[in-house]
């Protein structure tokens, strides 16, 4: 609690020193917002500026970044990179976006113990077309062929190229989002924009608190009602969630979007992961992975990263949370 006390104390404290500094106090500033549908879900946009025209300049700025970097990042559209990368197993003279992603891709799958894996593909793919319909021996096989092509080890990557092994397939669906959310915000910023929300899809970034000094306010879902199971306070910082309770492939909600990368299966345990960092990047492919790893290995790799919190609810509603997440929490 006095922790709690202090940070928002700061938080006050940072934002008349910003008030004074850009010579206006909280009254000066008017809310703007816009929603577009990009990503495969929908990019809320929320800032605070003086005047309509800086901020709409900005936030068509932000947007047009993020389309940049999907145009890039998509496996739904056979010109982007990502699309060239898994038709050739190679990709030469990769953007600057497509390399970041990439390398990153490959260091959160070591961070997380193999747990964050962009090279599922193939075995999403099988899950997509119905995998869940055939028996439990037809399953292990295909599962057991595409799994061969599996594991992000084998991903190389050099100054001019980006190779896979003949018949691996990536998809970056648990970074993009966040790494576009990351880059977008830095737009805002170089637009002059100092106190902003991008909200991709459950993927968030803050910038500063609100201009009256207060947090931004996250509220978590309850992935069985309509409520919310926590409000998360923030200011500077990224929240993500990964939830397989929206994206179910069969009825009986077995198959879904997110794969347990050791055993081809759907990740079971978890049904809803939470992280909050520094950047957004790092929340959405945090999320992901200890939504895989489960509650227990998920929230002991938090409790050991630096500036990294996480919330986690398993299949039976359990809720487990990691060491400092209560200081983001209101009661
Ligand atoms: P959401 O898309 O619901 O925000 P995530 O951020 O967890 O959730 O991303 C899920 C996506 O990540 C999947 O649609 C797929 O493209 C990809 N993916 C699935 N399993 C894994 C995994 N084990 N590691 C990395 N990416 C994965
Ligand atoms: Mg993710």
């Amino acid at each position: 609690m006095i922790k709690y006390g202090l940070r928002f104390l700061a938080t006050i404290i940072l934002s008349f020193m910003l008030a004074a500094t850009l010579g206006c106090s909280p009254g000066d500033y008017s809310r703007f917002e816009e929603t577009r549908e990009m990503m495969g879900t929908f990019v809320n946009i929320i800032v605070y500026a003086q005047d309509s025209g800086r901020a709409e300049k900005a936030m068509g700025s932000a947007f047009e970044k993020i389309s940049q970097i999907e145009a890039i990042a998509t496996i739904f559209d056979d010109e982007s990179e990502a699309s060239a990368l898994n038709a050739n197993a190679n990709l030469s003279n990769p953007s600057e976006h497509m390399s970041v992603l990439i390398t990153e891709a490959k260091n959160y799958n070591q961070i997380s113990g193999g747990a964050f894996d962009i090279t599922v593909q193939p075995v999403l793919e099988l899950w997509q077309a119905g995998l869940w319909k055939e028996t439990e021996e037809v399953q292990q096989e295909m599962i057991g062929q595409a799994m061969e092509l599996v594991g992000s080890d084998k991903i190389t990557v050099s100054q001019d190229s980006i190779e896979l092994e003949e018949g691996m397939r990536i998809t970056l669906g648990g970074i993009a989002k966040g790494y576009a959310v990351d880059r977008a915000m830095e737009v805002l910023k170089q637009e002059g924009i100092n106190f902003a929300l991008i909200n991709a899809g459950g993927d968030i970034m803050t910038t500063g608190p609100k201009p009256d000094g207060s947090y931004w306010a996250i509220a978590l879902e309850d992935p069985d009602g309509d409520d919310s199971i926590a409000v998360i306070n923030v200011a500077n910082k990224a929240v993500a969630t990964s939830g397989n309770y929206e994206r179910y492939f069969d009825p009986d909600r077995e198959a879904h979007h997110i794969i347990d990368p050791r055993t081809g299966y759907s990740s079971e345990g978890s049904i809803s992961a939470t992280i909050i960092s520094n950047s957004c990047m790092d929340a959405d492919a945090l999320a992901t992975s200890i939504f895989v790893l489960g509650p227990e290995r998920g929230i002991d790799l938090v409790n050991r990263l630096d500036g990294v919190e996480a919330l986690l609810i398993d299949e039976d509603r359990n809720i487990h949370r990691s060491n400092g997440l209560s200081k983001y929490i209101k009661n």
